[in-house]
């Protein structure tokens, strides 16, 4: 994957942990090279969190998580509308789901 903003390529991707940093943009997840991370304010581009303001987000299975908070953020632009009786019983199952993970609870 090559950085979003120059379109430069990582060299050596095999070679272990590189200076490239992971975002999110608009949903998907980019890559940063050194440079921009040096000219450009590129943290301000990324998706950020909206429980603790991190952009240290990963995309994983379908949905952002928050690397620094654990929490799973909301996608960007809203899910197409739904009626009511299915909006709550998918927050019942999202209280269930943190419930059953104290660890990603916001205090
Ligand atoms: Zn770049
Ligand atoms: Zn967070």
């Amino acid at each position: 994957m090559p950085c979003y903003r120059c379109a430069t390529r990582q060299t050596d991707p095999g070679k272990g942990p590189s200076d490239w940093k992971r975002g999110v943009r608009d949903g998907v997840q980019v890559l940063v090279c050194p440079d921009c991370q040096r000219l450009h304010d590129w943290q301000a581009d990324l998706d950020a969190c909206a429980e603790c303001g991190s952009s240290s987000l990963v995309r994983q299975l379908g949905e952002t998580r928050c690397r620094a908070c654990g929490s799973t953020v909301a996608e960007v632009g809203g899910a197409p509308p739904v009626d009511e009786a299915l909006a709550s019983d998918v927050s019942a199952a999202l209280d269930r789901r943190f419930r059953s993970y104290p660890d990603s609870q916001v205090p």
